[in-house]
């Protein structure tokens, strides 16, 4: 792998807390997984939510939403898993380091830079706790960050590897895990939404 931090950053553009804790994340789940990471062709990742973390987990790990090989399973929690899907041997780990995280002062200092009268004290002040909170992240013991465990999984569903059959309203053609029956109709995910509309 031999990826950095700055690799990270880079890929994703930008500095922030949540690039940190999947920098952190995506390290732990590789190292954690050794020689079931051997063949990548084998491995996925599975990933609770869409935050700026997974940018350092597509970055790290080598999977990719392009790739197929990073899957979204729409938890709504921070909860990153490397699988290998031939020996279903994953390492999961939830990132515990929001429930305690105090948000008050970022959240007032995003939105005192936002204003049209933001003055260069608050942008200084917001740059200096961003700053500060990465570096303790980027320094903070796994322990204080991650609840990791170890677990065997079924192989995941991916999208693209099935065939694609037409959209009885639309006729487009789509994934056939994808398609929908509702009122003895086959539908895409579009369709079935417009008609529920
Ligand atoms: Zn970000
Ligand atoms: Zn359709």
């Amino acid at each position: 792998m031999g990826k950095n931090f700055k690799d990270a950053v880079d890929f994703h553009r930008h500095l922030c807390l949540d690039i940190a804790i999947g920098y952190r994340a995506a390290q732990i789940l590789v190292r954690e997984m050794g020689d079931e990471l051997k063949n990548m062709k084998e491995v996925v990742a599975l990933v609770g939510n869409t935050t700026c973390a997974l940018d350092a987990i597509q970055e790290i790990t080598g999977c990719t939403f392009g790739k197929k090989n990073l899957i979204l399973t729409d938890l709504g929690k921070p909860v990153y898993i490397l699988q290998n899907t031939k020996t279903g041997n994953s390492v999961r780990a939830y990132c515990r380091y929001w429930d305690t995280f105090d948000h008050t002062e970022f959240r007032a200092l995003r939105k005192a830079v936002k204003k049209p009268d933001a003055t260069s004290e608050e942008k200084e002040k917001l740059e200096k706790l961003t700053k500060g909170t990465i570096e303790e992240i980027l320094a903070a013991p796994e322990v204080d960050l991650f609840r990791v465990t170890r677990l065997v999984l079924p192989a995941p569903k991916i999208a693209g590897k099935y065939p694609a059959s037409p959209c009885d309203q639309c006729r487009e053609h789509v994934d056939e895990v994808l398609l929908n029956e509702a009122d003895g109709k086959t539908l895409c995910k579009e369709c079935l939404e417009a008609k529920a509309a």
